[in-house]
């Protein structure tokens, strides 16, 4: 026991022999010891990012892409907020006591944007947001902010528009033959610009094509392919074979009432019903082809996560961002938008 000890006393004695050494060695090493941003960064930007939560597909592939993109051009620090906004706000302030040449933000709640842009600009570090879309009173409050995302309604009308495809395609849509069409909707996070504004104008593309809707049930499945699954087994436990459609705020929530309309036997033999989702995952391609999805709408994981990364290393280097040097455009001095892309079987290599 005694001698296990004097062991442990031992190698903590050399340990520290070695910290000291190596402290020493710094100065006379090119300066690069006791760096916090790693003696392998060089001279690349070094970025903090923040997801709002690991767990969820699309912001995965963005991670990705953000990850990809950086390769050579800036060393990202990408954390964790596990979906709670007081985690996220210590991770900002752990970027800025890093010195962190510019933070990427993918908020929890978007509403706190302006917290973290205080907390930003009283360090001068620029803030690039991601996703989740500040207010535009946030926005405005300094000008190193900028946001990387997609216009929420192009994707709604998109998907509505892959509805009234397919009901002027199938007269056999309209099941009970009332000229009405009788719909569900899945939709995602409460508060998210993407889930209110996908819901609406969806539904809008609908009803400007000149079809009537009657909305069977409405209820937030928070962007969950499991929670989709769920609720839509209740829509079908009250609703039945009256959905003629069903369309969700995101492609996990689509797969998981395709999951819940497969157990009530529909996709076999003749038993069909649109579904159409929205981000083109690689999940929802598959269930293109297996013919199970109708349609969905590409939203670009891999430009999302390219322009973040290129307007962040412009901040970093002290540039303003252009065109010039991220390679996108930019609206309004801080707007980087991303298109949206209708994607069904017939072009599945465009999301791609
Ligand atoms: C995507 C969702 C995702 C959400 C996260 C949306 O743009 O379509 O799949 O869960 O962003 O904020
Ligand atoms: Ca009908």
């Amino acid at each position: 026991m005694k001698k296990k000890w004097m062991l442990v006393l031992m190698t903590g004695i050399m340990l520290t022999a070695a910290a000291c050494g190596n402290n020493g060695g710094g100065n006379t090493n090119s300066g690069s010891g006791g760096n916090e941003n790693g003696s392998d960064a060089g001279s690349a930007s070094q970025v903090g990012v923040a997801i709002y939560k690991f767990d969820d597909t699309f912001m995965t592939g963005v991670r990705n892409a953000m990850s990809d993109a950086a390769e050579g051009k800036a060393k990202l620090d990408i954390v964790d907020s596990q979906n709670a906004q007081p985690t996220q706000n210590e991770k900002v302030d752990l970027f800025i006591s890093k010195k962190y040449d510019s933070m990427i933000i993918n908020p929890v709640d978007r509403t706190a944007a302006g917290v973290i842009i205080d907390k930003a600009k009283g360090a001068d570090t620029p803030v690039v947001f991601l996703n989740r879309e500040p207010i535009a009173e946030d926005m405005n409050k300094w000008d190193k902010v900028y946001y990387v995302g997609a216009k929420a309604e192009e994707s709604g009308t998109i998907s509505g528009q892959l509805i009234v495809d397919y009901w002027k395609a199938n007269p056999a849509a309209d099941k009970n033959g009332d000229g009405k069409l009788q719909y569900v909707m899945l939709t995602g996070e409460p508060g998210h610009q993407d889930a209110e504004l996908r819901t609406k104008f969806s539904v809008q593309a609908i009803q400007d094509a000149g079809i009537e809707v009657d909305a069977l049930a409405e209820d937030t499945a928070m962007w969950d392919r499991v929670k989709g699954q769920e609720k839509m087994q209740t829509f079908l436990a009250s609703h039945g074979d009256k959905i003629e459609a069903v369309l969700a705020n995101n492609d996990d929530m689509a797969l998981g009432a395709i999951e819940a309309l497969k157990a009530a036997g529909y996709f076999k033999g003749d038993k069909f019903i649109p579904v159409v989702g929205v981000d083109a995952t690689a999940p929802a391609i598959q269930a293109l082809q297996d013919g199970t999805m109708l349609g969905t709408v590409l939203n670009d994981a891999k430009n999302q996560g390219a322009a973040s990364v290129a307007i962040a290393t412009a901040l970093s280097k002290g540039e303003t961002p252009t065109k010039e040097n991220t390679g996108f455009d930019i609206t309004d001095g801080k707007y980087v938008w991303i298109a949206y892309k209708k994607i069904t079987k017939d072009n599945i290599a465009d999301a791609q």
